[in-house]
């Protein structure tokens, strides 16, 4: 697997959007995997930093509503 941007093999895959990157393409982003609400309604999000990130791609900091696929 080479990387999106150049020829390189690819280190990892950006967590967010699924392009292959090589190491110097590579960026970190905290990566929010579940938001829940938690005692007393208060929003909690259980997050992994320093996910691989691409540096392209634009992640919504909120999950976004799809309607349409439904
Ligand atoms: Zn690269
Ligand atoms: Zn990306």
């Amino acid at each position: 697997m080479k990387c999106f941007f150049c020829e390189k093999p690819a280190r990892g895959v950006c967590r967010f959007c699924g392009r292959a990157i090589c190491e110097d393409h590579t960026h970190t982003m905290p990566y929010i995997i579940t938001v829940y609400v938690g005692e007393g309604n208060t929003p909690k999000s259980i997050v992994v930093g320093d996910a691989l990130y691409c540096g392209t791609c634009k992640p919504q900091p909120e999950p976004i509503e799809m309607p349409e696929i439904y």
